[in-house]
Formats: structure tokens, C-alpha cells, sequence
């Protein structure tokens, strides 16, 4: 499997990588997770680009790209990788089909995944984070069994929540979305490598919509 999860912040993108992660032993390479390991290691990268990030805005084509390149690179990623939040405009599409092309690695699909803002404000600020194994959950849609616990490892008192998840951000984030990175539908539908799923129902009916796209 080597797919791409296209879609707004909140979208599931992140959620349903992990899923298929498990179930196809593919890895998922999600930018953003990229981006804030290295600020929360304090390295050079990390701090190129935290005040962006905070901001909502998008880092320079160049960062994001070389980075990118060096994780698809890695030898984990040779049984297959789902790409989360990369690419996020043209530039960075067409930077990504020359660099598969290169390596000879070939697409199985680009599943965007369609979700109307207002559902994308809910979900982004009712999420949070396991940090000891990297687990969403949501206060609504997906609460762990037990309030203070990890559901997946068992840590305690290890939730955390994004800097960026605010209401100020996510509107910036949104804005970002609509103006730069939907026109890579068209990009990917051109090369009829698009196909759409309802990233509005439940999670487990999602994850089966993105099977039967990738198989059909
Ligand atoms: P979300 O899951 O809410 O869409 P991400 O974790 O994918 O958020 O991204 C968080 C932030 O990291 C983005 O708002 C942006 O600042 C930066 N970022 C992530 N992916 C990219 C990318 N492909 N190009 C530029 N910036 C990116
Ligand atoms: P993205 O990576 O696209 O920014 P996430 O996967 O982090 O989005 O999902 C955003 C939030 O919405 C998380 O709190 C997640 O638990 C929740 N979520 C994801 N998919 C669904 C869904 N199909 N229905 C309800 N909530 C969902
Ligand atoms: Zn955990």
C-alpha cells in the first residue's frame, strides 16, 4: 500500500493512517508529526519552524520536501507508507511525483477524504493525544475507557494537546486548506489517481470506504 490521505486539519487523516498502519504494516509518514517531533527535540529544523507552525501557516516548500525525501528514504518504508498531510500545494505534489518517479515507486491512490468545516472546528478542538504511544482520541467522538488513561498502552496522565488547535489557528489552518491545498484535486484527479471518500461517518465505516476506493 502507498497511498496519500488528502484533507482538511481534523479531517481523520492521522486517525485512519494509523489504523491502516496496523493493519497493512505500512508506515505512516505524517508532516506534521515530522515537524513536531523535531520542535519538541529543540533541533535546528524544530526551530525553523515552530513560530509557522503556531501560526498555521505553511512552511517553505524547500524545508518540507528535503524532509519528506530523507523519511522516504528510510528503509521502513519499502513494505509500503501512507503519506498524512503531505503534499499540501502544488509545488509540493509535483515535487513528489518527480521524486517517486526517481526512486520508481509508483501510487496507489490519493484518498481525499471530505469533511464540511463546521465538523472540522468540533473535531479539532475536541482532540488530544496519547504522547506515550501517539493514540487520538476526542472528548466526543472518541473518549479513551477509563478518563485518565491510554486505551492502547496503558499510560497515565500522558494526554496532551496541540498548540495549534485553537479556535484563532484553525481558522488560519482552514483558510490555508481552501486556498492552497484543495487545488491538488484537481492536480491528482487529472492523473485519475483521486478518489473521494465521506470523511464524515463513523471511523470504522471510513477506514472501509478507503478500502474499497483503493480496491476498486
Ligand atoms: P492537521 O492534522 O491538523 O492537518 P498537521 O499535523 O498535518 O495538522 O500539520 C500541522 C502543521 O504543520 C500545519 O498547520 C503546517 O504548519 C505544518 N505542515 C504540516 N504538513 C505540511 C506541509 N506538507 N507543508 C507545509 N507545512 C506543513
Ligand atoms: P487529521 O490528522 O486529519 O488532522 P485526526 O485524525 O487527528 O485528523 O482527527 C481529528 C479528531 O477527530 C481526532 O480527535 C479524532 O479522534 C477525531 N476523528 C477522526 N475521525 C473521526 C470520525 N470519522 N468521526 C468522529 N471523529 C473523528
Ligand atoms: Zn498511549
Amino acid at each position: 500500500m502507498r497511498i496519500i490521505l488528502l484533507g482538511p486539519p481534523g479531517a481523520g487523516k492521522g486517525t485512519q493512517a494509523r489504523i491502516l498502519m496496523e493493519k497493512y504494516g505500512v508506515v505512516q509518514i505524517a508532516a506534521g508529526d515530522l515537524f513536531r517531533e523535531n520542535i519538541k527535540a529543540g533541533t535546528p529544523l524544530g526551530k525553523q519552524v515552530e513560530a509557522i507552525i503556531k501560526e498555521g501557516r505553511l512552511v517553505s516548500d524547500d524545508i518540507t520536501i528535503r524532509m519528506i525525501a530523507d523519511r522516504l528514504d528510510k528503509p521502513d518504508c519499502k513494505n509500503g507508507f501512507i503519506l498524512d498531510g503531505f503534499p499540501r500545494n502544488v509545488a509540493q505534489a509535483e515535487a513528489l511525483e518527480k521524486m517517486l518517479h526517481e526512486k520508481g515507486i509508483a501510487l496507489d491512490g490519493v484518498v481525499q477524504m471530505a469533511v464540511n468545516d463546521e465538523q472540522l472546528i468540533d473535531r479539532i478542538s475536541g482532540r488530544f493525544t496519547c504522547s506515550g504511544c501517539g493514540e487520538g482520541y476526542h472528548d466526543k467522538f472518541k473518549k479513551p475507557a477509563h478518563a485518565d488513561s491510554c486505551d492502547k498502552c496503558g499510560a497515565k496522565g500522558k494526554f496532551t494537546r496541540r498548540a495549534d488547535d485553537n479556535a484563532a489557528t484553525v481558522r488560519t489552518r482552514l483558510e490555508t486548506y481552501h486556498s492552497q491545498t484543495a487545488p491538488i484535486l484537481p492536480f491528482y484527479s487529472a492523473r485519475k489517481m483521486l478518489k473521494t471518500v465521506n470523511g464524515m461517518a463513523d471511523l470504522a465505516d471510513v477506514t472501509s470506504q478507503i478500502e474499497a476506493v483503493l480496491a476498486g
